[in-house]
């Protein structure tokens, strides 16, 4: 690490991200939440190991939950007293974080705050880690993202292993079901603990998504004794014997899944808990996250009645399983990113005993990455083999692309809207009689929300922090 910066190097520094923020949230330009971190750092490089200094910090990175498991954390921490300091905006890169934690800080770069949750990108930790010194990082799973952004999974997998090595301090939580995330602890000195499913749910045969079938140490393929979704469950190396660990935070039993939420049974260090836990988010991957922030929350230093109980009323947020009501049924956002999470999306909708309205929005913005070839591997065939689907709507950039994919899903051409616009999608949201599912990637998510929140007087995210 750099040495320690001058008095007037901090306050310069801390002064000019507070006044950059003020100036662009005066301006309208809420979302340029990285842009104070970049101006601060002008001044002192690394002026996040000074405003982070001191204060209990926990890291969320992997390619999907991220946000969800943050949120779940800052949930639990705030229900039990703490003043939590989190990233909500998205802004996860080192300038974003940067900006998060200098901005809260005093005019001298004291944290005002003592405990933070903060979602990282996994390309970013090792660049974050050596500066804020995380009691816990929670590593959520690895999946093939964005391809034009971070090439391969494993190279991504790599830029975690750089990160994890610079803070041998900190305790890992991480996915036991997902072979490659699991392996950051084979040569890392780190105290591990590992959540997972000790039950297998849906297509046991494999099929769909599969970003690592073989074996990350000697490429053997791995034997399964039960699958959860897309390469996660418990796997095993016939040929050099790596496996998946018993977890610490477990889930015995799935006893309802509904679009509200999902109640399960769990155990934790070998014990079950007292109560069935609620998790008010649907889905198998929000069991997932739950498990996650349970296993961090713990190494955290909390309670894990606690926060289990904390999960029942957990809010959905921006963008992720978000509802809105412009009229008289609820619009549901839920964000797609890549082929694995959007199969799982698609796999939660055809799961939903009720018929709905799909709207898909596809760009390919920088943020979203330029490629969009992706969507091959989603299974939006099982849209085809629903009847639910009463009719889809696509919208982005990159809407010719979708509807392509869609047609070669076998879903019939006049069943599908194209050309629409944001505010096409909010009148026809608006007048439906029939709940509206929307699956937005990144810029589409941003640009469809910002027309809702408004239509519906929701605040956007920074008008929401005090
Ligand atoms: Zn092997």
């Amino acid at each position: 690490m750099s040495k320690k910066p001058f008095v007037i190097q901090t306050i310069l520094a801390v002064a000019s991200c507070k006044l950059t923020r003020a100036a662009l949230r005066v301006s309208g330009r809420g979302g340029g939440t990285a842009l104070p971190g970049k101006v601060a750092m002008r001044f002192e490089r690394n002026i996040l190991a000074v405003t982070s200094k001191g204060m209990d910090i926990i890291i969320v990175t992997g390619t999907n939950g991220k946000t969800t498991t943050s949120n779940m954390l800052e949930h639990a921490l705030t229900a039990r007293g703490d003043d939590v300091l989190a990233n909500k905006s998205g802004a996860n890169l080192l300038s974003g974080v940067t900006a998060e934690i200098t901005c809260s800080a005093d005019w001298l770069g004291r944290p005002k705050k003592h405990t933070a949750v903060i979602e990282c990108d996994e390309g970013a930790l090792k660049q974050v880690v050596p500066l804020t010194h995380p009691k816990v990082i929670v590593v959520t799973n690895l999946f093939r993202d964005q391809l034009d952004r971070y090439g391969e999974v494993m190279h991504t997998l790599e830029e975690i292993r750089k990160g994890v090595r610079k803070v041998p301090g900190s305790v890992l939580c991480l996915n036991a079901d997902c072979s490659l995330t699991s392996s950051l602890a084979l040569d890392a000195p780190n105290k591990v603990v590992y959540y997972g499913l000790e039950v297998p749910y849906g297509d046991q045969s494999g099929a769909g998504v599969s970003d690592a079938m073989h074996c990350i140490r000697c490429g053997a393929k791995y034997d399964y004794e039960y699958r959860t979704y897309a390469h996660l469950g418990s796997f095993r190396c016939p040929k050099c014997g790596y496996r998946r660990t018993d977890p610490d935070v477990s889930v015995t039993s799935i006893d309802s899944m509904t679009a509200q939420g999902s109640e399960v049974h769990m155990e934790v260090a070998g014990r079950p808990l007292k109560e069935p836990v609620h998790i008010g988010l649907p889905a198998i991957y929000n069991i997932y996250n739950a498990c996650a922030a349970i296993a961090a929350y713990r190494a955290f230093g909390g309670d894990a009645e606690e926060v289990a109980a904390s999960l029942a009323d957990v809010n959905s947020c921006f963008g992720r399983m978000e509802t809105f009501m412009p009229g008289s049924q609820p619009v549901q956002m839920i964000l797609v990113k890549n082929p694995a999470g959007c199969s799982q999306s698609i796999g939660y909708l055809t799961g939903l005993d009720e018929d709905f309205v799909l709207v898909v929005c596809l760009n390919d913005r920088t943020a979203d990455g330029h490629d969009v070839s992706w969507i091959w591997d989603a299974e939006y065939e099982k849209l085809a083999e629903d009847g639910h689907v009463r009719r889809i709507y696509v919208s982005g950039d990159r809407a010719g692309d979708m509807m392509v994919r869609l047609k070669y899903a076998g879903i019939p051409e006049e069943k599908i809207s194209a050309g629409c616009t944001d505010k096409d999608i909010l009148k026809m949201s608006a007048e439906s009689e029939l709940p509206v599912f929307v699956l937005p990637n990144y810029t589409a998510m941003l640009s469809l929300r910002s027309v809702f929140s408004e239509a519906t007087g929701k605040k956007d995210f920074w008008e929401k922090q005090a």
